[in-house]
């Protein structure tokens, strides 16, 4: 407790891994909270398998944790060993700020911990759909991705298949319809799954321009086999295949994991999202500063992520060489 940690990570995905190698590369002493097994479970970074859309991942099938931790191995064994603290499966569970001005860090354990600056990269979360309260019945299909999430990330394994949009609000239209003008569908359903549709003239106007079927019931149960991952549709009665698809997209909106952020008084979005500066990520509270998908205004994506996180790790460095420097010109 009495040793003061220049730079605290907070979160160990794509953007928290980031903004570690970064700031150890610096060599500035970081200490690294990648998350307690329940932060990890419910984080995106568990729940992403291949990675598609940008070079070198092909080889792995976790794209995220794999080459993470291939890194963070790296790091704990390089040249830099001594700025690097690993806290393997630690979360945070409160943070306060300290009359001094410094954080003082709570993990799960209850142990505590002091630093000057606070590198918050705790994600978000999809929203997921149920059947009868349950979200279970999904995640085969979500492992073997033929329901997936992110348009950006996935939406080409839509290729000439047909395709259901999971949701109630005119982003799930939006989802068919960029989708179908994308790679030309044979078929878009909209499944509100028995929530209040909520579509503006423009998505009723996509609706029936692109000839969408929308299905307002609540979904009964997935017909496929979720073993394969090979879906065939959703049934809103009696077993029967109503509204036919091969893939399926939820468009349900994040969970936005900003408990952290909020407890300290940073500034959030209307949708949670936690307000940082466009250049480095500085919240409005001194020291603290968010990067991934956490930050608002940002594409939700590992390679924007990594992009902010590398602005807020040398954001930080700057101040701390700038110290320095007044220190060194200071004893002439
Ligand atoms: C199914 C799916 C597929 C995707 N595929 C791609 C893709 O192909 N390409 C792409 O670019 N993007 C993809 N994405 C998006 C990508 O997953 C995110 O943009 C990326 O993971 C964001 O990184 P992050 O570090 O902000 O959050 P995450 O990677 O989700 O990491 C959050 C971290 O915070 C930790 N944490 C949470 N709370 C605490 C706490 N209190 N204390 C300590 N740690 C905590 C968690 O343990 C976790 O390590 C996909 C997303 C999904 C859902």
């Amino acid at each position: 407790m009495n040793k003061v940690y220049p730079i605290a990570v907070i979160g160990g995905g794509a953007a928290g891994t980031m903004a570690t190698i970064r700031s150890v590369l610096n060599n500035d002493e970081t200490i690294l909270f990648p998350g307690s097994p329940k932060n990890k479970k419910r984080s995106r970074a568990l729940w992403v398998s291949k990675v598609e859309n940008m070079p070198g991942h092909l080889g792995y099938k976790k794209g995220i944790e794999e080459p993470n931790r291939e890194s963070l191995e790296w790091l704990e064994k390089g040249n830099f060993s001594d700025k690097f603290h690993w806290m393997k499966n630690k979360g945070i569970d409160s943070i306060i700020k300290t009359k001094e001005g410094l954080f003082e860090l709570t993990d799960n354990k209850g142990e505590k911990y002091l630093c000057h600056f606070v590198i918050l990269a705790t994600g978000v979360m999809d929203v997921q759909p149920k059947i009868n309260g349950e979200i279970s019945d999904f995640f085969p299909y979500a492992n073997l991705q033929t329901i997936d999430y992110c348009l950006r990330c996935d939406g080409h394994h839509v290729l000439g298949k047909e395709l259901a949009v999971i949701g109630h609000t005119s982003e799930a239209v939006w989802v068919g319809a960029i989708l179908h003008e994308r790679y030309h569908l044979p078929n878009v359903s909209i499944l509100t799954n028995g929530e209040k549709s909520q579509f503006d003239e423009q998505a009723n106007k996509l609706i029936e321009a692109y000839h969408f079927d929308v299905f307002y019931d609540k979904i009964e149960q997935i017909i496929g086999d979720p073993k394969e991952g090979v879906l065939e549709g959703f049934s809103m009665c009696c077993g029967e295949l109503v509204a036919r698809c091969e893939m399926a997209f939820v468009s349900l909106g994040m969970i936005v994991y900003n408990e952290l952020a909020v407890s300290l008084g940073a500034k959030t979005d209307e949708r949670g999202f936690v307000i940082g500066d466009h250049k480095t990520g500085l919240t409005n509270i001194d020291n603290l500063y968010v990067c991934g998908d956490l930050k608002a205004n940002t594409k939700k994506q590992i390679y924007t992520g990594w992009d902010n996180a590398v602005d807020a790790a040398d954001a930080i460095n700057r101040i701390i060489r700038s110290q320095r420097r007044e220190k060194v010109f200071s004893s002439y």
